[in-house]
């Protein structure tokens, strides 16, 4: 955690402030400087990276009601808070009996936990035993349509184990920006995990690819310091020698890897031979966290809602999702992942409330716990609505947006008819360019996508990958202020411009709009 840069960004903080518009739409000037002063609290030392379970992120909790009471918002949380509480696991406890098995024509072959597998995600609502499933093979376990790049093409994998390998093809590709680190969202194993659950898979089996020398899949911190995200399905990571000793001549996983490297054609196959079992024996530790709602309920047609959304927790210590491995234990402050997106969500509570005009629909402003162990937060928020789906018009998902540099990716303006034009039209003026992504960067990446699956028109602003990200140098001092008041700004705008558009947004099903 490094302070030598808070002399700097206070300096850029005042020239921001200075030039804030009042321009934007929805408008009342948001302030850069009471922007950061948020993120500075929210990512410092005092609340430990906001863990969930840990008492930082109920400090934050506390902290972020208490400044959408002081905006004027109205608490739409349980009996008249703005707290909406909910159970996650925050950790496991191995127990004895855990197992994996592959049957095969040559008899079975048995995984140990922590030797030579692990989980990366538990489906809590069936834990306990896997058997009899069917094993497929899928490649990568990728559908990319803007790549046109599909594994699942022509396969059933209905009720079965489907192996893949992580990351994606071509990684270490000349040419690619920076080989292996800068993946599209579609290696990330949530949408893997998505993916596969939508196609009605059981079990998602991962293996290291052979881009890596070495295999990348390690044990050791999850034998540590148990824990699975909740992906809805369950995730393991394998050893690739012990799955090659496993399948032994039916299928030779490098040819594979480096065929489909080569022509990017799928090679997915069913291994009719082999059946796999699981057995699952963990005790899990419960926690209660809480998602923070408030609203301002809208001037003619308050029965429909744009909900604004950004998530507050993050890795704690890190220990399980740190990407800097020897950095293991230290404070993971979090400040553009994710205090930016939660300064910028109050400081539009702030300016919305100011503003003489109230729009046409609600407005809700969520702050979402549990993001960082699978989206949970916004998980529940979609079964617990303030104002139902069906009269939900539109999501508006902030995180990580501190650090904008002239642009800001946008995801989702194709998810409905409309929203590009509303995007426009609230970017316009502004000292910062739109850059849509149409492949749905973020996708499966954060709180947008558990709207997306309810069918609600969702946009995720995002000002992009850095260095920093999950290290425990992302910190406050490396937020441009002025660029995350003008995002707010922008985003504001454009929410108001939906919560007063004449017509509903019609949802354009996320394959649909791809396929155009
Ligand atoms: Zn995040
Ligand atoms: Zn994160």
């Amino acid at each position: 955690v490094k302070r030598r840069l808070a002399a700097l960004a206070l300096a850029g903080t005042m020239v921001a402030a200075g030039v804030a518009s009042d321009s934007a739409g929805g408008g009342t000037a948001i302030d850069g400087a009471r922007l950061l002063t948020h993120v500075r609290y929210l990512a410092s030392d005092d609340l430990e990276g906001r863990g969930n379970g840990s008492a930082g992120l109920e400090r934050a909790a506390d902290y972020i009601a208490a400044d959408f009471a002081r905006a004027g918002l109205t608490p739409a949380g349980v009996d008249g808070t703005f707290f909406q509480p909910f159970e996650l696991t925050t950790a496991l406890t191995i127990e004895t009996g855990n197992a994996l098995r592959f049957a095969g024509p040559r008899g079975d072959a048995t995984f140990e936990l922590g030797a030579d597998y692990c989980p990366a995600s538990s489906d809590i609502s069936t834990p306990g035993s896997l058997s009899d499933l069917p094993l497929v093979f899928a490649g990568y376990g990728i559908q990319a349509p803007p790549f046109e790049y599909d594994d699942y093409a022509h396969l059933n994998v209905k009720g079965a184990a489907v192996l893949v390998f992580a990351h994606e093809p071509q990684e270490a590709a000349a040419g690619r920006p920076s080989a292996g680190t800068q993946l599209t969202p579609y290696a990330s194993l949530a949408s893997k995990a998505l993916t596969a659950r939508a196609r009605g898979a059981r079990l998602l089996l991962v293996i290291d690819d052979f881009a890596h020398r070495a295999d990348g899949i390690d044990c050791a911190p999850f034998m540590r310091d148990p824990h699975t995200e909740e992906l809805g399905l369950t995730v393991l990571l394998l050893r690739r020698h012990a799955v090659r000793a496993a399948l032994g001549d039916v299928l030779d996983l490098t040819a594979a890897w480096r065929e489909i490297d080569l022509t990017l054609k799928p090679r997915s196959t069913r291994l009719g031979k082999h059946r796999v079992a699981l057995t699952e024996r963990y005790g899990r530790l419960r926690r209660r966290v809480r998602n923070v709602v408030g609203m301002l309920a809208g001037a003619s047609r308050p029965d429909e809602a744009i909900v604004i959304g950004a998530h507050y927790d993050h890795l704690g210590h890190g220990d399980r999702s740190s990407l800097a491995s020897a950095a293991a234990g230290e404070i993971h402050n979090g400040a553009d992942d994710n205090a930016s997106g939660t300064a910028a969500l109050m400081e539009m509570a702030r300016a919305a409330v100011a503003h003489r005009a109230r729009p046409a629909r609600t407005l809700i402003f969520v702050a979402f716990a549990g993001e960082e162990l699978g989206l949970l937060g916004s998980a529940y928020y979609v079964e617990h609505p303030v104002v139902p789906l069906s009269g939900t018009a539109a999501m508006i998902n902030l995180d990580m947006i501190g650090r904008p540099r002239g642009r800001l990716f946008v995801s989702g303006l194709d998810t409905a008819n409309g929203l590009e034009t509303d995007a426009r039209a609230a970017f316009a003026g502004a000292s910062i360019a739109l850059e849509p992504s149409r492949d749905g960067a973020g996708f499966g990446s954060s709180d947008d996508t558990n709207f997306l699956l309810r069918q609600v028109p969702a946009m995720h602003f995002f000002s992009g990958f850095h260095g920093d990200y999950h290290r425990p140098t992302d910190d406050w001092d490396r937020i441009d202020a002025g660029g995350a008041a003008e995002v707010a700004r922008i985003a504001l705008a454009l929410a108001t411009h939906v919560a007063n558009r004449p017509d509903r947004l019609a949802f354009i099903p996320h394959t649909d709009a791809r396929q155009r």
